[in-house]
């Protein structure tokens, strides 16, 4: 089986593992190493990112294309993914979007050099998980990459049903009550945390600080906006075209707090 280090080094498995061993600081290559894809087409930018990561202990494979990146991702687990948006064969968004709605659930982080809140808001809207805008330095993508892949414990109740909504945390998968049946609800893997963290604490209000520190990281000084850019995304997807009243309550100054609705009869 083709593994993609050897699209990187060769398939030598021999020499693959010996580079592993070598480009990285840890042990041996092995099954627990965690997996990320650069999409990026700036060689010197990438090389850059390629040699920190890997000096982390991360496996790191590296495409350039959206061409190779598809291939890579076809062909490979990965446990993220740092995609580029300006590429020579196409758009990262269109990328993320796609492989979305093929049921990718890898979380994306986005790079962008691409000034604006437009470019923000149209990469979480074709699924990425955060962004980051050039030029960065790099402690600042190793923060977000840590953060990114620090997952929630696994839940304790499966399946949470509330207002209407019906969030299956094993499944991955949030349902909406509507007069022709419920449907399903296309969120990201940090909308979707962001959700299941209030789902889980009805009633409760959840501070800015607290979801950044539980849903993103605790390093993420000064982007407490990428919150209220997430609530906004959820609250309009879950929204629909319903009347139904919101189920997240803003509470000023403060975060956001689930509300518990009772059910329609
Ligand atoms: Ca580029």
């Amino acid at each position: 089986m083709r593994h993609s280090w050897g699209s990187t080094y060769g398939t030598d498995h021999e020499r693959v593992v010996r580079i592993a061993f070598m480009e990285s600081s840890c042990s041996l290559w092995d099954t627990d190493q965690v997996r990320l894809l650069l999409v990026e087409d700036d060689n010197a930018l990438a090389k850059v990112l390629l040699r920190g990561l890997r000096e982390e202990g991360y496996a790191v494979d590296h495409s350039g294309t959206c061409a190779s990146a598809n291939e890579l991702l076809d062909l490979n687990p990965y446990q993220l993914v740092i995609l580029d948006l300006g590429l020579p064969d196409g758009d990262g968004l269109t990328l993320c979007a796609s492989r979305r709605s093929g049921g990718m659930t890898t979380p994306v982080l986005m790079l962008t050099a691409r000034d604006g809140v437009g470019s923000t808001v149209a990469g979480l809207d074709a699924g990425a998980d955060d962004y980051l805008t050039k030029p960065f330095a790099y402690p600042e993508l190793a923060a977000r990459v840590r953060a990114l892949l620090r997952r929630p414990p696994e839940a304790v109740s499966p399946v949470l049903q509330q207002g209407g909504i019906r969030l299956d945390a094993a499944a991955h998968s949030v349902w909406r009550d509507t007069p022709a049946g419920p449907v399903l609800v296309p969120l990201t893997p940090r909308e979707f945390a962001l959700l299941e963290h209030l789902m889980r604490r009805p009633g409760e209000v959840c501070r800015r600080e607290d979801l950044l520190e539980q849903v993103w990281d605790t390093n993420y000084d000064g982007l407490s906006n990428v919150v209220d850019v997430h609530i906004a995304n959820l609250r309009r997807k879950l929204d629909g075209d319903s009347n139904d009243a919101d189920p997240i309550e803003t509470v000023r100054g403060v975060g956001y707090r689930w509300l518990v609705l009772t059910e329609a009869t």
